[in-house]
């Protein structure tokens, strides 16, 4: 694992987040900077940079990853979510351990920004 990730830093403990919900192999915490009523991340415990690598690595935490991000949706009362995955830093992605967004609870329009 890197030792500048910020994501491994959360599931160490080392930086503190706000854990919604966690599962054998994910967590989910609430995003510092949300961009919905609900955003919250899903991570897996160990490093991979994106969803791609997950897939290949590992396909069954990837598969807790997405159904934990469907609790969480269902947790904070909502049935409609949208799961983002950032790849790359063109798209976006801006903390290269693999995460899930989970935004909910406002209309959220197609295509993204
Ligand atoms: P991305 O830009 O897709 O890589 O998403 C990274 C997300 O992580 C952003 O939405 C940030 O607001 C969020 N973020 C960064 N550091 C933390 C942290 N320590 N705790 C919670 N969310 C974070
Ligand atoms: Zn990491």
């Amino acid at each position: 694992m890197p030792d500048d990730c910020m994501f491994c830093k959360v599931v160490s403990g080392e930086v503190p987040a706000d854990v919604v919900l966690e599962g054998d192999a994910v967590i989910a915490f609430r995003d510092i900077n949300p961009q919905a009523p609900t955003h919250v991340l899903v991570v897996p415990r160990a490093h991979y940079p994106d969803v791609a690598a997950l897939a290949a690595a590992d396909p069954a935490v990837l598969a807790e990853l997405v159904l934990v991000g469907r609790q969480v949706a269902t947790a904070e009362g909502h049935d409609d979510y949208r799961l983002v995955f950032n790849t790359g830093a063109g798209a976006g992605q801006s903390v290269f351990h693999v995460h899930g967004h989970v935004l909910a609870g406002r209309p959220l329009s197609w295509p993204p920004g």
